[in-house]
């Protein structure tokens, strides 16, 4: 029978049951999923050196794998140095130079390689003397009259898959059925973005022509993959109505009149977003997003106002005790002034305590409002009747987690609030189909905090400015990346698996990392006169408590801190953020580090210590020290990282199978992505539910990628 495209891999030549099983493990069963199995990277063999030029780039330091064509000019030697382990070995040549050839435990080459034959090898090169050598190179025959391919793709593989052979296995799909691939965009789309055609992205994402035609092939299948998940998102979003309490009494003018303050326009305006969402009867589903300092609290206040007067409980969450703390010391005032009940349930209260406030919440006296840590969730607190669940996630949070909370909270409002800012573009990625309500204007007078890049030839004008903080009474943060050096990735020896950076940033500078340990010692030493608090990730809880207790209660002027977290508290009389090896952070987590200061009357001042030399992470620095605005910072950071690694890296947004395979961290994916998501929006204007039958190709692809984001959108 001939091959389709949804023939079972089983029906191709050379898949048994135990390869067909590795391949499912991939995700791969049936041929469409063998050409949709795109390469993780490229070998860019077709740049070929001679042997003396392999020897320089050898001698200066290089170890990137290289391409020689050599002629065999000796009879591989075969020995077995011990039991299982034996060694071939020859020598081959080009007009250049000499270089000798192992491999390990593979005795079948002696029968590949004969004197006089031909090939090309591929790896890394060494030099021993005035040798060169190659140990187990990627080989492939000479045959005159055809060209070797120049660049070859490289798959994620699973257990009982070799690179060659799934190589190979996809190469014959492709001879097989390529031209039997159906068209999912519609005929315009491909016409307005410049898109190519399905077939000819196939076929070149596999066995790419040349450069360009890869690039063309790659943007169009990440176009696809980013269109068809904009969709899914959409259409899910809407078909998810969820019945649930409705709370038609949205009157919050008591308590915005009791306020100090006028609410700013974006506040007036989320809270409007909220009441409309909790007044509908279908559950709301809405993140609150804005910059640390937005004022995101009293929000929450008149959401969990709103909840307390239709006669329902709401539930606070945040990512740490302390942080749970400081929520309930914001809206203990705001809202118990009026007589709403307002309890803290901590994990290490005394067990009688404890007790008490589960009794409260149970009984729904006296607790109107519960603000805890994820524990608030557990089997173990039996809520009367909640109605609301905040959820403050800082920048702890993914999609993911968000599905899970949405299961455990019932019926009951979902409102998330986020601190990280993220482009628009970006939203419907990052927040799924959530709601997305923006403080993206501060309340006024927010004193500018100055940012300063310095080196460490700085080292001792910075102390003394330190000394000039703490002499005045103001408190100094300091933030250092991480207690030791982290280990390396171990890179793959395999030369079959090793890929060249062709799509991806070319690895930074790495300057030296201060030991935050050390450097706390170092900073005691240096000021005597100082008490120094150090918290750090693997500290016990009740430690760490009381560190951060002393600085907040101002008995520690100097907190050294790594993590992000942990100083996500508010001490308004700290001045100074002091970040160690700042070229470790991302810009969000640095946007986030500097809103700890400028939190009181006096100046603040921010100053980022770096000695990386890299264009890249300089450019970053100067992104944090140009501009205030978080909004703007992460629109900066897309563009200079782009979608892949933006999304991806440190935690701006985690994102589990979701994010597109082919994505990466080119910068120009952002303008890819806003335009895929663009189109995706616009196509759904025109058609909710693609049910136009030129749609019927892209409505089944979009179904396909909703089951695979299944756990990203509920
Ligand atoms: P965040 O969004 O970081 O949670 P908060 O809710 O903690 O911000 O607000 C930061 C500070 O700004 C608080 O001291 C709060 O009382 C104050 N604040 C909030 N809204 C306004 C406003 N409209 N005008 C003036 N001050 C405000
Ligand atoms: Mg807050």
């Amino acid at each position: 029978m001939p091959l389709t495209l949804s023939s079972p891999v089983s029906a191709m030549r050379a898949v048994g049951e135990a390869r067909a099983a590795a391949l499912a493990s991939l995700g791969i069963v049936n041929v469409r999923d063998l050409l949709r199995h795109y390469p993780r990277g490229y070998q860019f063999r077709g740049d070929v050196r001679c042997a003396a030029e392999a020897a320089r780039l050898v001698r200066s330091g290089t170890d990137a794998p290289v391409s020689l064509c050599l002629t065999v000019s000796s009879e591989p030697s075969l020995r077995t140095i011990r039991r299982g382990m034996s060694i071939l070995r020859f020598r081959a040549f080009d007009e250049s130079g000499v270089c000798e050839i192992t491999y390990f435990n593979q005795n079948y080459l002696k029968n590949t390689f004969h004197t006089g034959g031909e090939f090309r090898f591929y790896g890394r090169v060494s030099a021993e003397g005035k040798t060169l050598k190659m140990t187990s190179p990627v080989w492939e025959p000479c045959v005159p009259g055809r060209a070797l391919p120049a660049i070859v793709p490289v798959y994620p593989l699973a257990a009982g898959l070799k690179q060659k052979f799934l190589a190979g296995l996809i190469r014959d799909a492709l001879d097989a059925v390529a031209g039997q691939l159906e068209e999912t965009l519609p005929t315009d789309v491909l016409r307005e973005r410049s898109l190519c055609a399905l077939p000819y992205a196939i076929r070149n994402i596999h066995a790419p022509e040349d450069a360009d035609a890869l690039g063309r092939a790659r943007r169009r299948l990440l176009f696809e993959e980013l269109f068809e998940f904009g969709l899914a998102l959409s259409t899910a979003a809407a078909a998810r109505a969820v019945p649930a309490p409705a709370m038609e009494n949205t009157d919050v003018a008591p308590l915005l009149g009791a306020l100090p303050y006028e609410l700013t326009g974006a506040q007036k305006r989320s809270i409007a977003e909220i009441a409309a969402d909790l007044a509908s009867g279908r559950r709301m589903n809405r993140i609150l997003t804005g910059d640390v300092g937005s004022g995101k609290t009293v929000v929450a206040a008149a959401a969990a106002w709103i909840a307390v007067h239709n006669g329902y409980q709401a539930a606070i969450m945040a990512p740490t005790e302390i942080l749970a703390a400081q929520h309930y010391e914001s809206l203990l005032p705001l809202l118990g002034a009026h007589g709403i009940g307002v309890l803290l349930l901590t994990g290490s209260a005394a067990a009688a305590q404890k007790r008490k406030v589960h009794e409260a919440i149970a009984g729904g006296i006296g607790a109107d409002v519960v603000i805890g840590t994820h524990a608030l969730l557990s089997e173990s607190v039996s809520f009367s009747r909640l109605g609301l669940v905040i959820e403050d996630e800082q920048h702890r949070f993914g999609v993911m987690q968000r599905a899970a909370l949405a299961e455990k909270s019932g019926d009951a409002h979902l409102l998330v609030m986020s601190a990280t800012p993220i482009p628009r573009t970006l939203s419907l990625l990052a927040y799924g189909g959530l709601s997305i309500s923006r403080l993206d204007e501060m309340p006024p007078g927010r004193q500018a905090v100055d940012t300063y890049v310095v080196g460490e030839a700085y080292r001792e004008r910075l102390n003394a400015f330190i000394l000039r903080q703490t002499e005045a009474g103001h408190q100094v943060y300091v933030v250092c990346p991480a207690v030791e050096e982290e280990k390396k990735d171990a890179s793959s020896d395999d030369p079959e698996e090793l890929t060249d950076p062709m799509f991806s940033d070319a690895q930074e500078d790495r300057p030296p990392l201060k030991a935050a340990v050390e450097h706390a010692a170092a900073l005691a030493a240096a000021f005597p006169s100082l008490r120094v608090g150090f918290v750090h990730g693997k500290m016990k809880p009740a430690e760490k408590e009381r560190v951060m207790r002393e600085f907040t209660e101002g008995t520690v002027q100097i907190l050294v801190s790594t993590t992000v977290i942990e100083v996500g508290v508010n001490v308004p009389n700290a001045t100074l953020m002091i970040v160690e090896n700042a070229e470790r952070f991302g810009l969000a987590q640095l946007h986030q580090l500097r809103g700890r200061v400028g939190r009181g009357e006096a100046k603040s001042y921010c100053v980022l210590v770096s000695d990386a030399k890299g264009e890249a992470a300089r450019q970053r620095l100067e992104v944090i020290r140009r501009l205030r605005d978080g909004y703007a910072i992460a629109e900066e950071d897309l563009r200079l990282r782009g979608p892949g690694d933006f999304l991806g890296a440190e935690g701006a947004v985690r994102q589990h199978g979701a994010l597109p395979t082919v994505f990466s961290a080119a910068a120009e994916d952002a303008d890819l992505l806003t335009a895929a998501f663009g189109t995706a929006r616009a196509l759904l204007e025109a058609d909710p539910e693609l049910r136009a039958p030129e749609h019927a190709v892209l409505r089944e692809a979009v179904a396909e990628a909703r089951r695979r984001t299944a756990n990203t959108c509920n």
